[in-house]
């Protein structure tokens, strides 16, 4: 029997995994991928060429929240390179009220949310926005102090409208299985790996190994340009050439494979945000700690900051420098802007008036998917109607169960092992 060809879309982390999964079972079919720029990796990547160690993209991992990631990276072999996080880069601040707080502070409205929740009773197989949830189960208080800044630095959302059983899936399975929050904390299994990890190269380590080890042609610089569908066959025409395929994965962005295939997607609303790294020589934190979250009722620029250098001194190439991360809400900025906006933010905020030797900016539109409340009920009818539509394609990304690295990682590697069990029944 002829190979059956199987065209996968995009090489970010999350096409790639799928790559490396499939990629050991060539006898059986034709394998390649398109992406449309000259590397791999998507929003992975790591910069070493101003002399510090930027990441472009992600760079901290909680591992208790890391289990597929951290598999990978065993199977990879590159468990050497991990890094763990120092004590002292763990504490977080808040900005709120025109003030860096410690976070949680406890406040004696703070305390009575906590006693609240311990003793409301569980409302199961509901979806309710974060807002609803922390103040259902908390307080207004700490559903402003604690859930606000952590929607508004992760997601780039708004608590009103994202989707607590999305965003925070282990809250929820707490509450639905340990009847609340503050009960599943304290019954859950005690983690025994890195409280936060990295990597010493830093990310595109994981890329450039994956690369390695996934033996299959990889077509740079192919844009999709369009999708069509033939009886059996998908047409995949790109910015080079056109491809005929039995199978398609697709490992772009939500709103890209949405106007080349699934017009569903693209109502799933995206948010973006720029990103600045600052390095500087010399040491110009005063505070330890991991970084800030600004509260959304604060009217600022800054969503959030990180304290790299604090977090991770084994990425520092010298003992003296310091590296921040500024994350901006997305508004268009040119670079200049962007980055003297930052600089003004971490003088309010931190006092630090020193001008940093280099600073790298990203501009990230569209990069974090809304789960909007209802987005995983719609998903799954979504993947019921696309079964029918077209039995053999298949959606990978940040939009689909979970928006970060292990995230995607652990939806490949379910998607690559259950089209390699049907393929061999
Ligand atoms: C600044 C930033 C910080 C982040 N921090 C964290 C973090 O700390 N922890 C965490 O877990 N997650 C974090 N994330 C989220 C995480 O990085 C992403 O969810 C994840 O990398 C998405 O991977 P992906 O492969 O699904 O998509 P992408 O990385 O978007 O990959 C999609 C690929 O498709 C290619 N492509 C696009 N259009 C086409 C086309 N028409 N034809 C061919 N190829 C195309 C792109 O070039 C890209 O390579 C962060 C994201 C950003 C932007």
């Amino acid at each position: 029997m002829p190979k059956k060809t199987i065209i996968i879309l995009g090489g970010g982390i999350s096409g790639l995994t799928l790559a490396y999964d499939l990629a050991k079972h060539q006898n059986q079919f034709h394998i390649r991928l398109l992406e449309k720029t000259d590397r791999l990796g998507g929003w992975i990547d790591t910069d070493t060429s101003t002399g510090f160690l930027f990441e472009k993209g992600p760079r901290i991992f909680r591992g208790s929240r890391s289990a597929h990631f951290l598999a990978l990276i065993k199977e990879l072999d590159l468990e050497a390179e991990l890094i763990e996080s120092k004590k002292e880069g763990h504490a977080r601040y808040l900005w709120r009220e025109g003030k860096l707080r410690k976070i949680p502070s406890l406040s004696w409205s703070l305390l009575a949310g906590f006693f609240k929740e311990w003793r409301t009773p569980p409302l199961k197989h509901v979806d309710e926005s974060v807002w609803e949830f922390a103040c259902r189960r908390f307080n207004r208080v700490t559903a402003e102090c604690i859930f606000d800044p952590m929607v508004t630095g992760i997601f780039g959302g708004d608590m009103h409208e994202i989707s607590a059983r999305s965003c925070f899936p282990l809250y929820k399975k707490w509450e639905e299985e340990h009847g609340g929050v503050l009960k599943g904390f304290l019954k859950r299994e005690r983690f025994k790996g890195p409280f936060m990890f990295g990597l010493q190269r830093g990310m595109k380590s994981v890329i450039q190994r994956l690369q390695e080890r996934t033996n299959i042609p990889l077509h740079f610089e192919e844009e999709v340009v369009s999708i069509s569908s033939h009886q059996d066959k998908f047409e995949v025409k790109t910015s080079k050439e056109t491809y005929e395929a039995d199978y398609l994965f697709s490992g772009l962005p939500a709103h890209v494979i949405g106007k080349l295939l699934v017009p569903q997607l693209i109502q799933i609303p995206m948010r973006g945000a720029t990103i600045i790294n600052l390095g500087y020589r010399q040491k110009v934190l005063k505070k330890k700690g991991f970084g800030y979250l600004v509260s959304s009722k604060e009217n600022e620029e800054i969503m959030g900051v990180i304290f790299n250098s604090n977090v991770f001194p084994q990425n520092n190439r010298t003992s003296d420098e310091t590296r921040i991360t500024v994350k901006l809400k997305d508004g268009g900025l040119s670079e200049g802007e962007a980055r003297a906006l930052a600089l003004k933010g971490l003088a309010k905020h931190l006092g630090i008036t020193a001008q940093p030797a280099v600073s790298l900016v990203i501009r990230a539109p569209q990069v974090f998917p809304q789960y909007i409340v209802g987005h995983h009920a719609r998903i799954q009818k979504l993947e019921e109607e696309l079964l029918k539509q077209h039995p053999r394609l298949r959606l990978l990304g940040n939009y689909l169960y979970g928006a970060g690295v292990n995230d995607c990682i652990a939806r490949a590697r379910s998607v690559a092992a259950s089209f390699l069990s049907a393929a061999a029944s």
